[in-house]
């Protein structure tokens, strides 16, 4: 399951919905706060700007420094929830340690919250009400719904219960909802039994943040696989450091019905699904 067709797709449906945008006098903007000089984060960021630029959504990095104090930062956002002009507001992850991140998250603005993080966004999720979702969970339900895999009524097996992937997923895929009504399964470090159960699963979801952890042992010939982990690592034969997901790509797949590969699945979706965020925020 190639994940750059489903972009590609959802791109397409933005820039036709941003030049409707534009008709009316609405530009799509993003604020982007990055604190500190992370270089993952850096190339992450201007990557959303890269890809905004296509679709003509407007993409501001607001860089501070590592030791900024959390008032500047949160004066920032109450600026730019203020600003008719911005329409969302990203936070990059992760802030430094003087930051608390819940502290920072809750100044907000929920309706520009468009990584979904704020309380009132996550609390309309478990409730099953529209909201923002976070852009990786969204970006694995766009690769469910564009492959046309069943969830209702099937069993899907989450690995990894964070608050930005395996949670939301959970709350997605169990809800009342077409495209969800989901058996839901969420597994963690303290979970037993971890093979035994992923192997009863029609759809393992794996975020965990660890490199080729998921081997043969945990999926069947039924399992559809979506590896959410994007490591880096060292390889010996290419002499380089390489992209792999949480699953051994190579030892899974000739077992599995599908698996979405890495780099190139989940990955590529989450960018798109953050600018969707974006665009609708713009309407809001
Ligand atoms: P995290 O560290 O916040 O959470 C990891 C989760 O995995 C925890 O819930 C933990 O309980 C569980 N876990 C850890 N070791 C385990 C084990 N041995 N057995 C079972 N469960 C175990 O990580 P995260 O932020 O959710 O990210 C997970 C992975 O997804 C990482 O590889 C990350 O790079 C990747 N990621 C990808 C995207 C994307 O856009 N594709 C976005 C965010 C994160």
């Amino acid at each position: 399951m190639d994940g750059r067709p489903v972009a590609r797709a959802i791109y397409q449906e933005l820039k036709e919905e941003v030049a409707q945008l534009y008709d009316k006098g609405i530009i799509p903007r993003l604020s982007v706060f990055k604190v500190g000089n992370d270089p993952a984060s850096e190339y992450y960021v201007q990557n959303i700007q890269k890809k905004a630029k296509k679709i003509g959504v407007v993409v501001d990095i607001l860089n501070f420094v590592e030791n900024t104090p959390q008032d500047m930062i949160i004066a920032e956002i109450q600026k730019a929830n203020k600003d008719p002009k911005v329409h969302g507001i990203m936070l990059q992850m992760p802030l430094p340690k003087q930051l608390n991140q819940n502290d920072v998250v809750m100044q907000i603005d929920p309706r520009k919250d468009i990584d979904g993080l704020h309380p009132i966004n996550m609390g309309k999720l478990v409730l099953g009400q529209d909201c923002f979702v976070a852009s990786t969970p969204a970006a694995v339900m766009e690769l469910i719904h564009y492959y046309k895999i069943p969830t209702k009524g099937n069993r899907v097996v989450i690995i990894g219960r964070s608050n930005i992937v395996g949670l939301p997923l959970f709350h997605l895929l169990v809800q009342k909802n077409a495209g969800a009504d989901a058996t839901v399964t969420v597994c963690h470090s303290r979970s037993t039994n971890l093979q035994k159960i992923a192997l009863e699963a029609d759809i393992l979801i794996v975020a965990i943040g660890k490199p080729k952890f998921v081997d043969h042992t945990y999926v069947s010939s039924n399992s559809k696989v979506i590896d959410v982990g994007i490591n880096e690592v060292y390889d010996a034969d290419a002499e380089t450091n390489i992209f792999v997901g949480d699953v051994n790509y190579i030892d899974v797949f000739p077992i599995v019905k599908a698996i979405t590969p890495v780099p190139g699945g989940v990955g590529t979706i989450t960018t798109a699904s953050l600018l969707k965020n974006v665009v609708r925020a713009s309407k809001l």
